[in-house]
């Protein structure tokens, strides 16, 4: 079955087309066709297209809108340019999977999308309103170009986290704005921590069960996820996604006092210290240079910069500080798992997180740490208590998988 896969941010579109079905999933055999992303939709969009085994392909266009841009990729499916296994016309795409960012607590997995999961979805846009009115744009345009008979699926990043409990889940505010308005900690990135908790079972053989880990997503976002029994105990994004871990641009935990503080100071709006927390804040705002961990790196290995070497030992330093509260949820652990371009790519990173945890048995070896690629690899020593692995992420997978099983079952009926 060959399922479009949908990621459309505020001004942007990721998209993906997958071949998978029950066999395929079995035997870890889905067939990814083509990837691309759109960026800057609104203005000359800037597109880039990846196709197995092809030259990465270039271009840029005006594109009004995510219909608009949605439209370019069905419509560069079918050209001679693109020429897909599998895909001669649009009806030999069965299914569109879309990434929705926040569910609330409506939805606790992925599901069909109809009229009521649209409300729902619509329901959760004042939690997300960067994410999920472009989701529903997305939604809106696949129904008007494929048609309803076309089935969608909503794949939520919050369902992962939607079994915490209320001890985790829970602010230590009054009660009642969690009862009026549900304020409450959700958690996101739950493809990601979902799809590494699913492929540390596949190369360990441990049961659903048996899976008692911390996970560590690194990327332009960053989340940490315990993880005991197959479930999410506790993460660390909370209400919105930018709480816990620093980030690229994005602060993670702040006493929330200093806003009032910075507001008196330099007299910011809420929507100024809104942009200030997510949008110049983390990498970007402690290095006073780029959120690109690889620049950091490079700056503080070659030159010293003290301001990237300040925004790298932070960053690292809360990562720590998770793993040791994770720890303390969990009771121990069997593995912590690192995944997102920074956790599946950056030697130096993993290293300043790992090192020095052996009193809490975790002893990573360099030499594997240094060696580790871009596929699975444990990083750890044959004697540390807690195993450790890089395990590269695919939340486009879960997507298409999600919305393989919601479209067979819901023709089984
Ligand atoms: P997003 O969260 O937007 O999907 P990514 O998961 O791609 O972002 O993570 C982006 C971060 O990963 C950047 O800080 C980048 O420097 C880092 N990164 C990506 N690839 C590499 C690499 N090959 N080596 C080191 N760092 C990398």
């Amino acid at each position: 079955m060959i399922i479009l896969v949908l990621n459309c941010g505020s001004s942007s579109l990721k998209f993906q087309f997958i071949d998978t079905d029950a066999t395929k999933i079995a035997r870890n055999e889905d067939a990814f066709l083509a990837k691309g992303t759109l960026e800057r939709i609104g203005t000359q969009a800037l597109i880039s297209i990846k196709v197995p085994e092809r030259d990465r392909y270039h271009t840029a266009l005006p594109l009004r809108n995510h219909k608009d841009a949605i439209d370019f990729v069905l419509r560069w499916v079918l050209s001679d340019e693109a020429k897909i296994p599998g895909i001669a016309s649009l009806s030999d795409i069965s299914a569109v999977g879309h990434r929705i960012v926040h569910g609330g607590e409506n939805f606790s997995a992925s599901t069909l999308i109809n009229r009521d999961v649209v409300k729902g979805i619509q329901a959760c846009c004042e939690m997300a309103p960067l994410h999920n009115p472009a989701n529903l744009l997305g939604i809106q345009a696949v129904t008007d170009l494929l048609g309803d008979t076309v089935p969608q699926v909503a794949v939520f990043d919050t369902a992962f986290h939607a079994e915490m409990p209320e001890s985790a889940f829970l602010y230590a505010l009054p009660y009642q704005y969690y009862a009026r308005y549900k304020v409450r900690r959700y958690g996101f990135h739950g493809s990601s921590h979902r799809y590494v908790s699913e492929r540390y079972r596949q190369i360990t053989g441990k049961s659903f069960t048996d899976t008692n880990i911390i996970t560590i997503h690194l990327g332009n976002g960053c989340s940490a996820c315990a993880i005991k029994a197959g479930k999410s105990m506790d993460t660390s994004m909370g209400f919105t996604p930018t709480e816990g871990l620093a980030m690229g641009t994005r602060s993670g935990d702040v006493d929330p006092a200093i806003l009032e503080f910075l507001h008196h100071k330099e007299g910011f709006t809420f929507s100024e210290l809104n942009r200030v927390l997510n949008r110049e804040s983390g990498l970007t705002g402690l290095s006073g240079m780029t959120n690109d961990m690889r620049e950091l790196v490079y700056e503080m290995e070659h030159n010293h910069d003290r301001r990237a070497t300040l925004a790298i030992d932070v960053f690292c330093h809360r990562a720590r500080k998770y793993i040791g509260a994770y720890l303390a949820v969990l009771n121990g652990c069997d593995a912590i798992v690192f995944t997102g371009g920074i956790g599946e790519n950056n030697i130096t990173i993993r290293k300043r997180i790992l090192e020095n945890l052996e009193s809490l048995g975790i002893k990573m070896d360099p030499q594997k740490n240094g060696a580790c690629g871009s596929s699975d690899c444990e990083i750890s020593t044959p004697d540390s208590k807690i195993a450790l692995y890089v395990i590269p992420t695919n939340e486009e997978l879960v997507i298409a998988r999600d919305t393989f099983a919601c479209v067979t079952a819901a023709l089984a009926q």
